[in-house]
């Protein structure tokens, strides 16, 4: 039996969720299909649109302090605003995504989390 793995540290780490070995990932956002260490199959792997609300949501938390010092110190028209800050948020969120992604994947598979059905309708019905 494989060893317990903690999903906040595979994910932050971008590793399997399984195995806690393996890259998660074949490309920047990409997942793998399956865990080149162990072997899982990640391919109903599905995070949908949680990791990028997460990540909007702490952009927008880690963004504002020096946004509004740079407006209270310099009072800058707003495109200086939209050349200075749309650089920095456009990778902070590149950044973030990914192992907002790698978290979200693996604590869906720690809690065994899938698409819901209608009992009867599709798989078993559990
Ligand atoms: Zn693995």
């Amino acid at each position: 039996m494989a060893r317990e793995v903690s999903p906040i540290s595979v994910g932050l780490r971008c590793r399997c969720p399984a195995c806690g070995e393996g890259p998660v990932f074949r490309s920047w956002l990409g997942l793998a299909p399956q865990c080149s260490a162990c072997g899982a199959d990640f391919s109903k792997a599905d995070s949908g649109d949680g990791p990028a609300f997460f990540v909007m949501f702490l952009l927008g938390i880690i963004m504002m302090p020096p946004v509004l010092l740079v407006q209270a110190l310099f009072s800058p028209p707003f495109w200086v605003h939209s050349f200075l800050w749309t650089p920095v948020i456009i990778v902070l969120a590149m950044l973030l995504l990914r192992p907002f992604k790698a978290l979200m994947f693996a604590l869906q598979w720690k809690n065994r989390a899938e698409e819901a059905t209608w009992a009867g309708s599709e798989g078993d019905g559990k």
